[in-house]
Formats: structure tokens, sequence, C-alpha cells
């Protein structure tokens, strides 16, 4: 398959990057590319200019400090693997695809990568056989035949890690830079996944520095190259005589990475099984797969949701010492 025509622009500068996707009609930042590439390739997307942000210095820097760990959005997931920062992080970041995917993909490609949809996903001639969807400027959908919105999934194996750590997101604009939390990267929009205005940028994420043990867990058919048919991050966080607070970071099963925290009444529970089936009922609740994938159906994925969360708690309870945590209480 071809790649469309297109401009090429390597800015050497961040505030260049933001002028360049800023001013040029129709233009994208490409990072690994891959993500894009593929898409460009299935006529998916037609950036006329792309502007290379990969080598940015801004963007390719890791760097510890009392805030926390902070990672530029060029830094590659093999990159953090090696760099063994963060276990839950390093853990997500192992699981996405392949490692040929890991030396070329970045953490920005990772949180900014499209949503998945088998309808969408597709060569141009298959694709050609089927009416456009909602995601492709169409008017229906072939997930949902009644649907009024695109459900296509995000399927990204590092934002629920990130989500459970409690990271925030630096955008670089050409306006003003700015910090927010991770959660609100995300649109829960199948057609445009990301908040980001014309011109903004992922510039890096931080990770408060803040003792806690984590564990991420990936439903897939093969043990490489497949996306998430569903992603069970859980980061426990010692609170001393408070107990443990716990966030659980879900992906693949809603068009946006899910997170929520056991509420404060459960965190002095001393049995495990309370707050353990607490978030795995709750995080049954809020996932919603739909029929848009190949692999296991969406009311096997949604039910695996309580396995993996209570597996995933197992596993970080195991890397917490687990007497110690409890102890604690
Ligand atoms: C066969 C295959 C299997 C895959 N399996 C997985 C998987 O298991 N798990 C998974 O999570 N992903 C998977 N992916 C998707 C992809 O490889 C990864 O998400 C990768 O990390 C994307 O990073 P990238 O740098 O290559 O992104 P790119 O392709 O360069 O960019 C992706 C998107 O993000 C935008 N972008 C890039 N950087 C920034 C930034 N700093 N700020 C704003 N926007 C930005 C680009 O414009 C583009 O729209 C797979 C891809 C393929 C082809
Ligand atoms: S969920 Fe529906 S609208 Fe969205 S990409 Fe799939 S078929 Fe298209």
């Amino acid at each position: 398959m071809k790649l469309p025509d297109f401009d090429y622009r390597k800015p050497v500068s961040l505030t260049e990057a933001c002028e360049m996707l800023s001013s040029e009609e129709d233009a994208r930042p490409i990072a690994g590319g891959t993500d894009l590439i593929p898409a460009m390739k299935y006529g998916l997307k037609k950036p006329r200019v792309l502007v290379d942000i990969s080598c940015l210095p801004a963007l390719r820097e890791i760097t510890l400090t009392e805030k926390g760990l902070t990672i530029g959005a060029a830094v590659t997931l093999r990159e953090i693997v090696k760099s063994g920062h963060n276990p839950l992080l390093t853990q997500a970041c192992a699981a996405v695809g392949s490692t040929q995917l890991q030396a070329m993909g970045t953490l920005g490609g990772n949180l900014c990568q499209d949503t998945c949809c088998l309808y969408y996903n597709l060569p141009p001639m298959t694709r050609q056989a089927l009416r456009p969807c909602f995601k492709r400027g169409g008017d229906t959908c072939h997930v949902t035949k009644s649907g009024k919105v695109c459900l296509a999934t995000y399927a990204g194996d590092v934002a629920p890690a990130l989500l459970a750590l409690g990271a925030e997101v630096t955008i670089a604009s050409p306006v003003r830079e700015r910090t927010i939390p991770l959660g609100e990267l995300f649109s829960g929009k199948g057609e445009t996944p990301q908040t980001l205005n014309r011109g903004e940028l992922v510039k890096e994420i931080t990770i408060p520095s803040k003792k806690s043990f984590g564990s991420y867990l990936k439903l897939r058919v093969r043990k490489s190259i497949d996306y998430p048919l569903l992603g069970v991050a859980v980061n426990l966080f010692p609170n001393g005589e408070k107990g443990v607070s716990i966030t659980v970071g879900l992906t693949a099963v809603e068009r946006k990475p899910l997170s929520f925290t056991l509420p404060p009444d459960l965190s002095e529970e001393k049995r495990i099984e309370v707050w353990m089936t607490y978030l795995a009922d709750e995080a049954y609740k809020r996932a919603h797969p739909v029929a848009n994938t190949s692999g296991y159906s969406p009311q096997y994925r949604r039910e695996m949701v309580k396995v993996y969360v209570k597996r995933a708690i197992e596993e970080a309870l195991k890397k917490s010492d687990e007497k110690n945590l409890l102890d604690s209480k």
C-alpha cells in the first residue's frame, strides 16, 4: 500500500513545532509513526503536512525530581522500559505490541493514538464495500445499527497505568503551556479521542513521587503484536494509619481509558476481599466493550474485567509485601 503525498517538516524547537502545527493547514505531528503511518497507508488519515517531533530535545528527556518522574513525549517505550524507573509503567510499556513497535513507538504517540474499530481499520478495498460510518464522515455505525455516535475503542496500553499512577500531562501550545490531569487528555469521542487544540502537542508526563505498588494485566489473543482486548492497571498507595489508597485504570473497554479510586471509607477496611470485590464490581459497571474487534466477545471481555481487577490487585499486593501494607492499616 502506498503512502499518500505529504510535505515533511523537521522543527528544531518545540515552539517552532507548535507554530508549524498551528499555521500549516491540515498538519499533524509524527513521532514513531507506528500508529500514523499504517493509518495513512490505509487512507484513513491524509495529513498534508507531517511535523516530525521525534528528535526534539525538549521531548526526549527523562528527569527525576522532588516533584516526581517526568518523561518527554518523544521518549520511546523501549527507553522507558530500559530506564526501569517505574515498575507499573515499565510493565505497561513492555506490553505494547512487540519489541519493534516499542523501539519506534513513543510515549506521546501511544497516548495520542487513534481509537480502533474492526469496521474502520480495514484496507481500502474491503472498506469500499461498507457505507461510510460516523468516523469516516458518514451517517451510520456498523457496530450498533441504531447508534447515533461512534463507539470506536481506545486501546492504548500505557494510559491506564499512568492514570492509576495519578499522572499529569503537560501540553505545549502556541498560546500557553498548561498541565492537566491525564484523564482530561481524552475526549471520550470515538472520532476525535484527544482534547488537543490545533497546534498543541503532548510535551511530557509527570508521575508524582509517591511510594506505590502496581500491576498491569492485558487480555489479548496472542502474546505479542495484539492490542489489548482489555487492560487493567492497579496501583496501591500505602497511606500509613489511613490504610491503603487504590486506583484502577482500564483500557479497551470504552471510547477512552477510565480510572477510579477506592472511596476513603473503604480504605481503612482490613478485609482485602471487601475492597477487591468493590473495585471489581465498580470496574465491571464502568466497562462497556462493544463488538468492534476480533478475538473475544464483548460479554466475555466484560466478565474478564472483574477477574483481571482481582488478579491485578493480588499481583500488586505481592509486590507490596502484603503483610507490611496490611499491618500499616
Ligand atoms: C501491529 C500493531 C500493533 C500495535 N499494538 C499496540 C498495542 O498492543 N498497544 C498499544 O498501546 N499500541 C499498539 N499499537 C499502536 C502504536 O504502535 C503505539 O501506540 C505507539 O506507541 C504509537 O507511538 P508512535 O510514536 O509510533 O505514534 P505516531 O504514529 O507517531 O503517532 C500516533 C498519533 O499521535 C499523534 N502524536 C504523536 N506524538 C504526539 C505528541 N507528542 N503530541 C500530540 N500528538 C502526538 C500523531 O499525530 C498520531 O496521530 C500497535 C500498532 C501496530 C501497527
Ligand atoms: S464504532 Fe461505528 S462509527 Fe465508529 S468506527 Fe466503528 S463502525 Fe465506524
